[in-house]
C-alpha cells in the first residue's frame, strides 16, 4: 500500500511569487498534486476552467458547499473561493503531496480539520520589495496596490501560525528551499505514527520477561 501523501498549503501575500513557485514545484518534481479551486469570480483574461479555476455562480458554490462537496472556503475582496475534496483526496491516497494555494482563513480551518497539514508562507524579503514588485508588474493601478499593500499588512498577522515562512528572494533557492522543508516534513512524528506503532508493537515482545 502506497504511503498518503502530504496536504501543503501555500499562502503568501500577492505579489509575493508563490504561484511562480508552485508552478516550478510541479515542473521540477514528480510528487506534487496542485489542487484547483472552486472560484465565485470572473475569469481574467488567459484563465481556462478547470486549469486555473473552476469558475462558478454564487448558486452553484452554494450548492457544493450543502453537499460538503468543499475542504474549506472562504470569502477574499468580495469573491468565494473553495478547496474542491474529491481530488484532494484521490490525490492524497495515491500518494502526492498535495499543494492548496489558498489565503489565511482557508489555511487556518484547514489547520484545523487536518492537523497534520503542512502550512507554507511565502514572502518576499521585505515590504518594499513587495511594493516594488506589484509596481513592476505595471497591470495594477496606485490604488490597487495600496489596497493589496494594506491587506498584506493584515495577512501578515498570521504569518507566526504557519509552520514555515518562505522568503523568496532568488527563485531557484526558493524552490530548492521549499522541497527541502517539505521532504523533511515527512518524517515528523505524527507523518510516520504508523511506522513508530509497528515499531513500539514489535519491540515490546522483547521487553516481555525483563
Ligand atoms: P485570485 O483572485 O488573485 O486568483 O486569488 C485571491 C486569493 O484567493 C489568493 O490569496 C488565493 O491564494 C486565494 N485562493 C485561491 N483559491 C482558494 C481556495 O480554494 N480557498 C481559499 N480559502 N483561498 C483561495
Amino acid at each position: 500500500m502506497k504511503n498518503e501523501g502530504t496536504l501543503i498549503v501555500l499562502s503568501g501575500f500577492a505579489g509575493s511569487g508563490k504561484g511562480t513557485l508552485v508552478k516550478r514545484l510541479l515542473a521540477d518534481y514528480n510528487q506534487y498534486a496542485l489542487s484547483i479551486s472552486m472560484t465565485t469570480r470572473m475569469p481574467r483574461p488567459g484563465e481556462e476552467h478547470g486549469k486555473s479555476y473552476f469558475f462558478v455562480t454564487k448558486e452553484e458554490f452554494q450548492r457544493t458547499i450543502d453537499r460538503d462537496g468543499l475542504l474549506e472556503y472562504a470569502c477574499y475582496c468580495d469573491n468565494f473561493y473553495g478547496t474542491p475534496k474529491a481530488y484532494v483526496e484521490e490525490q492524497l491516497a495515491e500518494g502526492k503531496d498535495v499543494i492548496l494555494e489558498i489565503e489565511v482563513q482557508g489555511a487556518l480551518q484547514i489547520k484545523e480539520k487536518f492537523p497534520k497539514t503542512l502550512l507554507l508562507f511565502v514572502t518576499p524579503p521585505s515590504a518594499q520589495e513587495l511594493k516594488a514588485r506589484l509596481v513592476g508588474r505595471g497591470t495594477e493601478t496606485e490604488e490597487v496596490i495600496n489596497k493589496r499593500m494594506r491587506r498584506a499588512s493584515e495577512e501578515a498577522k498570521c504569518m507566526p501560525l504557519y509552520d514555515y515562512i518562505i522568503v523568496n528572494d532568488d527563485l531557484e533557492e526558493c524552490v530548492k528551499n521549499t522541497h527541502c522543508i517539505i521532504q523533511a516534513s515527512h518524517s515528523t512524528p505524527d507523518r510516520v505514527s504508523k511506522l513508530i506503532d509497528n515499531l513500539k508493537e514489535e519491540l515490546s515482545s522483547f521487553s516481555e520477561g525483563e
